[in-house]
């Protein structure tokens, strides 16, 4: 089976159909949340990623800020400005849609996680995060999102050390039998590892083989729409820098 892997769609239409033409092969779909939240098109974004086939999709921390489930004063100000008018633009059908969704999931092989197995918003950005996520593994494979890094943490056994490697320019990694893996395909609507290209994931389960693509889209339709709403000028900017 040939799962395609998004995550941190954040309501970037042209970013999530740039990506969803990359994954045009693949036979089904894993979604690490956060599927609106910053972006201007929350509602057709839902609408898309619903008809994925397959689709087995885990909540991020704006989906769950969107319906009141998140405490938006962990936020910046920009962040919640964002959740206020994503809150705004959605029907309730689009909200309840939000609500249903899990804070983890078993697919294929591996753990479905927003931000880290031990606590679901926490963030995986150094090796030591990641020994504590993996400790908390129960198989050898984990993907997360939240973060927008393309990336992958490995270890040799549970008591070991992690070692990381970027992905922000994409990549594949063949699975190693006697390895575990916690991989993050990056951001599809607002990547941050300086690559402001789109980025996803491909995960055969059978080759046991990921892959990371970095897919450039219209940047600048994202910015006009989001300045058209009125979405504040710090989000709308740091699209172009992946930042
Ligand atoms: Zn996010």
């Amino acid at each position: 089976m040939v799962y395609g892997l998004i995550s941190d769609i954040h309501g970037s239409l042209e970013a999530l159909e740039a990506v969803l033409a990359e994954l045009k092969d693949c036979d089904t779909f894993l979604c690490l949340g956060d599927v609106v939240g910053y972006g201007p098109d929350p509602e057709a974004c839902i609408d898309r990623v619903r008809e994925l086939p397959g689709l087995v999709c885990i909540a991020g921390n704006h989906d769950l800020a969107v319906v009141n489930r998140f405490d938006v004063t962990s936020f910046n100000d920009y962040a919640r400005e964002a959740v206020f008018w994503t809150q705004r633009q959605l029907s309730s059908e689009h909200i309840s849609y939000l609500d249903s969704l899990p804070l983890r999931a078993r697919a294929a092989d591996a753990e479905l996680v927003h931000g880290s197995l031990p606590n679901e918003m926490d963030y995986i950005t150094t090796t030591w995060e990641a020994i504590s996520c993996f400790e908390a593994m129960a198989g050898s494979l984990c993907f997360v999102g939240h973060t927008h890094v393309a990336e992958y943490y490995w270890q040799r056994d549970r008591s070991g050390v992690a070692e990381q490697q970027a992905l922000s320019s994409g990549g594949a990694v063949s699975l190693a039998d006697d390895l575990r893996y916690i991989v993050n395909p990056g951001g599809v609507g607002q990547p941050r590892d300086g690559n402001p290209a789109a980025s996803c994931g491909i995960y055969d389960s059978e080759s046991r083989a990921v892959e990371v693509r970095r897919v450039v889209y219209d940047v600048e339709s994202v910015q006009a729409k989001m300045r058209e709403a009125k979405l504040p000028e710090y989000l709308i900017k740091r699209l172009a820098v992946g930042r």
